[in-house]
């Protein structure tokens, strides 16, 4: 096997056991249980699910995405974060390489998925992530990012301080969620990822926003953490080219 193939397998296979953990801290987190105790239950019937029966991805379609005990349909949800963080990771590695700033984003990335999930299903962004998040980021931001600090006190202030502006301006419209998760995407990426991720984020929402009234009539709100998400993994992956873009569409005589 070339060491390309390996790699590439590797990383699905540790984003897949990544994303097996993201479902128990997506599931649990919000309500307050505990993510290590116990073991993985059936949510139907509460039996024990066997190691064997609890491989990621594969045991969904072994099991044809039901209990082994009670048959009880599981949901294709788990099978699916299990199969985007497996596929993150690979593309974490395919774009950055075997290396620290490797693992610095794959950790954001498992953070991101857990975040785009909970605030999916919940409309919160849990403060046990974004607030250890900003000294952290703020010092792996610095040593293995190599983002000046200043980039990043600029990304930390703008990136919180632009949302906090606005929940103050339209009350009820941004959460304190957003504010401090992108406080923390300002320290750890500087002021640059953090403007594109705002920028991206409100475009996605808002393309979202209208595809959702005309498909679905006015639903239930939106929460605005996973368009948020979305701009920061387009941040992550593409920062530089979406820079480039800009100033070609934007700023007339730019190379
Ligand atoms: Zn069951």
């Amino acid at each position: 096997m070339n060491h390309g193939l390996f790699w590439a397998s590797y990383f699905f296979a540790v984003g897949a056991a990544v994303g097996s953990f993201l479902n128990v801290v997506i599931y649990r987190l919000p309500v307050g249980e505990s993510i290590v105790r116990p073991g993985s239950r059936c949510p139907v019937c509460k039996t024990p699910i066997k190691w064997y029966h609890n491989i990621p991805i594969a045991s969904y379609f072994i099991l044809r995405g039901k209990c082994a005990a009670c048959h009880a349909p599981f949901s294709p949800r788990y099978m699916l974060v299990e199969l985007l963080t497996a596929l993150l990771f690979m593309a974490c590695w395919a774009r950055f390489g075997v290396g620290a700033p490797m693992f610095v984003f794959m950790t954001l990335i498992a953070a991101l998925v857990a975040v785009f999930f909970i605030d999916l299903d919940h409309m919160i962004i849990p403060d046990v992530i974004t607030l250890p998040g900003i000294p952290i980021g703020f010092v792996l931001g610095y040593f293995v990012l190599h983002i000046p600090f200043t980039d990043s006190l600029i990304g930390f202030l703008a990136g919180g301080g632009i949302f906090f502006v606005l929940a103050v301006l339209v009350p009820g419209g941004m959460g304190g969620g957003d504010i401090k998760f992108m406080a923390f995407i300002g320290a750890l990426l500087g002021w640059k990822a953090a403007l594109i991720t705002i920028f991206l984020g409100s475009l996605i929402g808002a393309i979202g926003g209208v595809a959702g009234m005309l498909f679905f009539g006015k639903g239930r709100k939106i929460p605005f953490g996973p368009y948020l998400v979305l701009g920061v993994l387009i941040a992550v992956f593409w920062q530089r080219e979406v820079i480039d873009l800009y100033f070609s569409l934007f700023v007339p005589g730019a190379p």
